[in-house]
């Protein structure tokens, strides 16, 4: 069930192959530790940096990869199907602060800042949400007041994958005022470093799944930032963070379906192994009727996934597809990993097996990067924008 219906190229099989190597050496081992006891191991980051997994959209001239999307969405459900905490430090990096800056960022912060990103020795965090602005996030209330040659940052970021080890965090501040505010066109986008003067790490959330991702809020008291690490132009961060999440969402869409096929696979042994009423329980049409289901989801939103990544590739606006993707397979990674407790009986429901884990880590997909509610909003948005 891993392999793709859509063909994989030779050097996609590679790159997979590496991906699952990968996984089982240096993720499998530890995944139920960093689970139970809530550990986000950094080195992680580094080991995956040393394969190249943190540049792989990236073009080669800034120490990238210069992979498509669709391979880089292959290895990451690898990944994810190990490890769903590894696969969104991947997703995150890969696909926001290191694709911003390599969209908008001037050529001195590429030189700067995206090719120790893409070499994997720094670790990119994106940092829009606040405790007050989640999916309203264009209502967010950090603010940003230009003084000198800084500009000086206040407020509260939430919710931050990883934002307490990274290196460089791509954050969304208003530089509107208080007195001419402009939505959405008042936020700004700066690059952040945790040396600077007014930055400290804030709450970490004790979370019910995805527990060897490290989540937290960032507290920019005071926070100084040279001009020079302004993204792009005034008033577009949050434009450039609204387009980052466009590719943002793929990534989570392979995270959800290295989930779902993971709790497929051990589903599918399991039904093989358990006994009752003197047979194994693959034996019986109603669990027959839901290992079919769950395989016919993880197809099909593999197949969406690669082909909206495909279209990306080839250039054309992905919004609505992306969406679809993302509410898809997130989605599905939920059900699947439901019907898969439902198979191991009572032994899906103890930490003892895989599945319980992969049912809390999945829960996540359906929140982050945009709820499913706003993914329906956003494709009926795009429906009556084609029509
Ligand atoms: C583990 C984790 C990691 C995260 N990582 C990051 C990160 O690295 N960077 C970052 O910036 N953010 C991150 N987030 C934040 C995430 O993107 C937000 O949690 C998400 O956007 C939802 O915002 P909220 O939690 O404030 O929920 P709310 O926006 O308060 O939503 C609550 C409920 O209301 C619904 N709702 C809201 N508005 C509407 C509407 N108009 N119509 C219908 N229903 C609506 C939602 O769908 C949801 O069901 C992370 C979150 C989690 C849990």
């Amino acid at each position: 069930m891993s392999w793709a219906l859509i063909p994989l190229s030779e050097e996609q099989r590679a790159i997979q192959q590496t991906a699952r190597d990968f996984a089982d050496a240096e993720l499998a081992p530890f995944t139920e530790r960093w689970d139970r006891d809530g550990v986000f191991d950094r080195g992680i980051g580094e080991k995956l940096g040393a394969l190249g997994f943190l540049g792989m959209l990236i073009p080669e001239a800034y120490d990238g990869l210069g992979l498509d999307t669709c391979t880089y969405l292959v290895a990451l459900e690898e990944i994810a199907a190990v490890d769903a905490s590894t696969a969104v430090l991947m997703s995150v990096h890969n696909s926001l602060p290191t694709q911003m800056l390599l969209r908008f960022g001037s050529e001195a912060q590429k030189q700067a800042y995206l090719k120790p990103m893409a070499r994997g020795e720094w670790l990119g965090a994106f940092a829009l949400s606040e405790p007050d602005a989640g999916s309203d996030a264009a209502s967010l209330r950090t603010q940003a007041v230009r003084d000198g040659d800084h500009f000086v940052l206040t407020g509260v970021k939430a919710w931050v994958s990883h934002g307490g080890h990274a290196d460089v965090i791509l954050a969304m501040a208003r530089t509107d005022t208080p007195d001419d505010r402009k939505g959405a066109r008042g936020i700004s986008a700066f690059i952040v470093t945790p040396d600077m003067p007014g930055f400290s790490v804030g709450k970490k959330e004790d979370k019910m799944g995805l527990r060897g991702s490290e989540t937290v809020q960032l507290v920019f008291d005071e926070l100084r930032v040279p001009v020079a690490n302004l993204l792009g132009e005034a008033g577009m961060g949050f434009v450039y963070a609204m387009q980052s999440l466009d590719n943002g969402r793929l990534g989570i869409a392979a995270q959800s379906i290295g989930i779902a096929r993971a709790a497929l696979e051990h589903s599918v042994r399991y039904a093989a192994e358990r006994q009752q009423f003197g047979k194994a329980i693959k034996e019986f049409q109603a669990i027959q009727f839901k290992l079919a289901d769950m395989a016919t989801r993880v197809a099909a939103s593999r197949t969406l996934l690669h082909a909206t990544a495909a279209a990306k590739d080839r250039g054309l606006p992905i919004t609505q597809y992306g969406s679809m993707s993302k509410l898809m397979s997130s989605e599905t990674a939920m059900w699947v990993t439901t019907q898969a407790i439902q198979i191991y009986g009572g032994y899906g429901y103890v930490k003892e097996y895989p599945v319980e884990r992969l049912f809390r880590d999945a829960k996540v997909t359906e929140i982050y990067e945009g709820t499913s509610e706003i993914q329906r909003i956003i494709i009926a948005r795009e429906l009556y924008a084609t029509s």
